[in-house]
């Protein structure tokens, strides 16, 4: 889950690093308040989860107080890459004599925490990758023996061997790795960093992103608006106990693992049928669960039809038949329910459907071909 860069500075500032003065405002009389506070030229920033705000007109500089208002009026209303903005940050604007780049990641392919640092700040990291290779370092962190001081030294020659400001970097990597191991981050990012005339380093934006599995033990961090983003489909999965995906289409895939979801959908694709949600039931489904996850996909108002493929291990077919037979009288008259069971107690299972009227196959692509055929039929 990403937190807004307001969120992400009231982190920042708890660790310590600087952050410019400033609040959010919902509105632009809000706006206009927190800018008479701070009392001059202030940076007026959309609050949405994605990057690049500044180009999209998400990020103005505003001079003259009079002028805020109508600026934050005109912010709210701008969706940035299809998001609207929840409030607009209101800061005090900073003097910039240089921008850095600074992020702690997760490498997954090396499965490593990586600090990737910049003398090009200010734009996008890929950028700079492709312009100024060699104004990039790149730190990776041995687990067992965390970060030290040394690896931080080695961005020394980025800094024109300024000492000072090395060790003020210094602190602040070392607070934001501090951030990115308590708050089960993948990515903290500070880009820029920006030093100022008088020679401090502070961070004029913060992105954040905390591992979706670690929400458990992050409640404080997660338990925000933030969730609105998420589709109302995937929250409502999320509270009765699923992981559901949102897409675009028609299909609701019920399965007991995410391979099987994943190979289903592929078949859907095969034939031009587009999926409304994937629902994982893992592994041994009682008939109370199937039908608690019946109860979850038909409320996503894209589903025309729900296409159950079933691979019965420790799960038994039987069991998940009955929870589909159970929750028939629950599904509305618009939805069509095509099965497909294999595996333990597949004979059982089929039959339990049978005599609900309900078709069932132990062919995926016949099951596939099957909802097709009746989905074109309308
Ligand atoms: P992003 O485009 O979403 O990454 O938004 P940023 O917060 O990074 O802002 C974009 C750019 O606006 C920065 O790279 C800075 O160049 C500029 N900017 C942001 N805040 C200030 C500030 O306080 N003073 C000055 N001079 N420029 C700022
Ligand atoms: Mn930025």
């Amino acid at each position: 889950m990403k937190l807004y860069e307001y969120q992400v500075k009231e982190i920042f500032s708890k660790y310590g690093i600087g952050i410019q003065k400033g609040k959010l405002a919902k509105t632009p009389q809000e706006a206009k308040q927190v800018a008479a506070v701070i009392g001059g030229p202030v940076v007026l920033k959309s609050q949405v989860l994605v990057g690049g705000r500044g180009k999209a007109g998400g990020v103005k500089i505003i001079e003259d107080l009079n002028d805020v208002e109508k600026a934050a009026d005109k912010i709210l209303k701008t969706e940035i890459k299809g998001y609207k903005p929840i409030g607009i940050l209101v800061l005090e604007k900073i003097e910039i004599k240089q921008e850095f780049y600074l992020s702690i990641v997760f490498d997954r392919k090396i499965k490593k925490t990586v600090i990737i640092f910049s003398s090009f700040g200010g734009m996008d990291i890929e950028e700079v990758s492709k312009k100024h290779p060699q104004k990039i370092a790149k730190i990776y962190v041995e687990e067992l023996l965390g970060l030290q001081d040394f690896h931080i030294n080695r961005l020394l020659p980025l800094l024109n061997n300024d000492r000072e400001i090395l060790s003020k970097l210094k602190e602040i990597v070392k607070k934001l790795y501090s951030i990115y191991k308590k708050s089960d981050s993948m990515i903290v990012e500070i880009n820029p960093l920006a030093l100022t005339e008088n020679g401090d380093l502070v961070a004029l934006d913060g992105k954040m992103e905390i591992d979706n599995n670690a929400e458990y033990r992050q409640k404080s961090l997660t338990d925000t608006e933030n969730k609105d983003v998420e589709d109302p489909i995937e929250l409502i999965g999320k509270e009765a106990g699923f992981v559901v995906i949102k897409l675009k289409g028609n299909i609701s895939i019920i399965s007991n693992g995410a391979g099987l979801a994943l190979s289903t959908l592929d078949l859907l694709d095969k034939y031009n049928m587009g999926v409304a949600n994937i629902l994982d039931l893992s592994g041994g489904a009682t008939p109370e669960k199937v039908m608690r996850a019946i109860k979850v996909v038909i409320q996503d108002k894209d589903v025309k039809g729900i296409l159950f493929n079933i691979f019965g291990g420790i799960t038994r077919c039987d069991e998940i038949a009955r929870g589909i037979a159970g929750a028939l009288n629950s599904i509305p008259e618009g939805i069509s329910v095509v099965c497909r069971l294999q595996g333990t107690n597949r004979d059982e299972g089929i039959n339990i459907l049978k005599d609900v009227n309900l078709d069932a196959d132990t062919d995926l692509e016949e099951t596939v071909k099957n909802i097709v055929s009746i989905m074109n039929r309308g």
